[in-house]
């Protein structure tokens, strides 16, 4: 059957901390994961903004500490969120970034680029990251990629998920599946089992694992040959690394004030600093029991330095630790799987590496050893890469594998006195359809309002409300038939719909957006404004590039002009245009400003380099 997506199809893993992407290589029968321009698997999901352009990746993290107002980190934290929801609340105050509340509450991140105020909504922070990682496939692929699969935290909700979607959209890619991290992680885990046994194998109960750098997400599958099955997930979107390394942050800030008196949180700088030390002593009592962290001038001149033992990061975290084994028990328990009867306990994500989480799932697991032959950095990305091959059908010798998953949470509808009335029950396998009767509650009533919600409270105000809609209704008595129909397609995104059963009248209301979502217009602003930036971003390289060239040229005339053999062949009047040459332009390399266009700059080039020709012949 022919496809309907062309060209290569990538897997891309949208960190909150780090990105990865991946391609199944037909050649190679294996996927590969790409390295971007400095040589590394995984690239920083961080966006930076300065006077002249903008930044991505490891570029943008390097300079985090001397622009951090303007360098953008954790923008998965924020997606599909309002500004005042309390984690986002608690966020804010450690991140030396601005967010402010947009409309509907939406957070709006605020950066200034190229001098001027911008705000960007987490969705175009994310479709940055995203477009970056497309251009490092492209770099490697040598060609242009069009379609990925993107994956989100299991535990992410509707309007996290339409957010991701979005953000695709925006980075100008088709998305053409979400995927549950930690089940692209079973493939990657059941991708190599194959390898190592050249075959399929039995029945496995597998559980994943993932702790990552702001999400943790757990997963208990079954796998038989190909098929790969979903029981239960449960999880925490706003639970990983940065937490750890808020912890540790805190701890010291308090140790700075009260050794010197002096409040470090206003300084967004000095923050920085100590994030980025706390992050990497966090790395090093992985493996070590005690490390330091030396900053000078950390703050009003005054150096810091100290150390934290293994046992102290662990007990400054410990109650996040147990929340993770907790929720291992939910996860276990939804599955009505015994923990005796899984076969892996597998580990994914980076902060998987922290001793005291290992040694509290293993011991939660009766001791079991835990499984550590996947590379916790890119298994996500590689199970996407797989997902994404399958899906594209132009690639041959795919292992045909089938994704059964399941729904984090419960759906259902307001009921009278504020009850949630579930109709899709957490864990329940997708895609999935399923319809329930209602009626309406007053007697003549014109209109009933069908309010959609996620959760697992019995009062729908603890919930999230995804969205609502009305459907206008014959006027009767009450308890006149209504059926609601939930949806949820294969990327976990629902539909609802309304009928009123009455004397051959129906009527029928889909929704498919909330109002937190970007609307189709907005997207399509966006998409321009990102084409806009990325032409604005190939007009600086050009010009960048030009000024090198120029620099090298003047540089090689000047060498030139001081070999014996050319200065005797140079007529005086030869010489002083050359001169004048290099005067015109090396002014225009001091001037480096936004008048020197590049047209200019390349005429001159290429007037340079017609005297450097000259002048080499001379010299031969
Ligand atoms: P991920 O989202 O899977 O890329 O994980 C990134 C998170 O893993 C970041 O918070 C890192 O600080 C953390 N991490 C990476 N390596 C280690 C390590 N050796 N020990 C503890 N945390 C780590």
């Amino acid at each position: 059957m022919a496809s309907k997506y062309e060209g290569n199809a990538v897997g891309i893993d949208l960190g909150t901390t780090y990105s990865c992407v991946a391609v199944w290589l037909e050649k190679k029968n294996c996927v590969e994961i790409i390295h971007n321009d400095e040589g590394n698997k995984i690239t920083p999901s961080f966006v930076a903004f300065t006077d002249g352009q903008k930044l991505v990746g490891d570029a943008a993290k390097d300079q985090a500490a001397i622009n951090p107002e303007n360098t953008v980190f954790d923008a998965k934290r924020l997606i599909g969120r309002k500004f005042n929801d309390p984690d986002v609340q608690k966020d804010i105050m450690l991140w030396p970034f601005k967010v402010i509340s947009g409309v509907n509450d939406k957070p709006m991140i605020t950066v200034k680029y190229r001098g001027q105020e911008k705000q960007l909504c987490a969705e175009e922070i994310s479709s940055i990251v995203l477009t970056n990682m497309k251009e490092i496939a492209e770099a490697y692929l040598e060609s242009p990629i069009k379609n990925a699969v993107v994956t989100v935290p299991a535990y992410f909700n509707d309007s996290q998920r339409k957010a991701t979607m979005d953000a695709g959209a925006i980075a100008g890619l088709n998305v053409m599946r979400i995927i549950n991290e930690p089940t692209a992680a079973a493939i990657a885990y059941g991708l190599d089992k194959r390898d190592k046994r050249g075959e399929c194998f039995g029945e496995q109960h597998i559980f994943v694992f993932d702790l990552g750098g702001g999400t943790f997400d757990i997963s208990l599958l079954t796998i038989k040959d190909n098929v790969f099955e979903v029981k239960a997930t449960a999880g925490n979107t706003h639970l990983g690394g940065e937490d750890f390394d808020n912890r540790m942050l805190n701890y010291f800030v308090q140790e700075f004030k009260r050794k010197n008196k002096v409040d470090i949180t206003s300084n967004p700088r000095a923050l920085r600093r100590l994030r980025t030390a706390c992050e990497k002593a966090k790395r090093t009592l992985s493996f070590k029991l005690v490390t330091n962290i030396e900053i000078d001038y950390l703050c009003e001149g005054i150096d810091f330095s100290s150390s934290i033992t293994r046992v102290k990061f662990e007990e400054i975290n410990m109650d996040l630790f147990y929340e993770c084994i907790e929720t291992v028990e939910t996860c276990l328990t939804d599955s009505k799987i015994d923990k005796s009867s899984v076969d892996d306990v597998v580990l994914v994500g980076g902060s998987s590496r922290i001793p005291k989480v290992q040694e509290l799932l293993s011991d939660f697991f009766n001791g079991k050893d835990l499984c550590k032959s996947i590379n916790p950095d890119e298994a996500v990305a590689c199970g996407a890469a797989v997902q994404a091959a399958l899906l594209s059908k132009t690639v041959k010798n795919v292992p045909n594998l089938v994704l059964r998953d399941v729904t984090p949470l419960s759906l259902g509808i307001r009921e009278s006195e504020d009850t949630m009335s579930v109709v899709i029950p957490r864990n329940t396998s997708i895609p999935t359809k399923k319809t329930r009767g209602y009626s309406t509650g007053k007697d003549n009533d014109c209109s009933v309002s069908i309010q959609v919600y996620e959760g697992e409270r019995a009062c729908v105000s603890d919930n999230n409300l995804l969205g609502f809609f009305s459907l206008s209704c014959i006027p009767a008595a009450r308890g006149h038939p209504l059926d609601v129909s939930f949806a949820i397609d294969e990327n976990g995104i629902l539909t609802v719909s309304a009928k009123e059963i009455s004397t051959g009248n129906t009527n029928e209301i889909t929704i498919t957006n909330d109002k937190e979502r970007l609307s189709s217009d907005e997207i399509k602003k966006l998409i321009q404004e990102a084409d806009q930036y990325r032409a604005e971003d190939e007009k600086f390289l050009r010009k960048a590039k030009v000024m090198n060239a120029l620099d090298y040229c003047v540089y090689k005339i000047r060498n030139t002009l001081k070999k014996d053999d050319v200065k005797l062949k140079l007529l005086p009047q030869e010489k002083s245009k050359i001169n004048r040459a290099i005067t015109a332009a090396t002014s225009l390399l001091d001037k480096n400003n936004q008048l020197n266009e590049v047209d200019i700059l390349e005429d001159h080039l290429k007037k340079l380099e017609t005297v450097l020709e000259d002048l080499e012949v001379k010299a031969r």
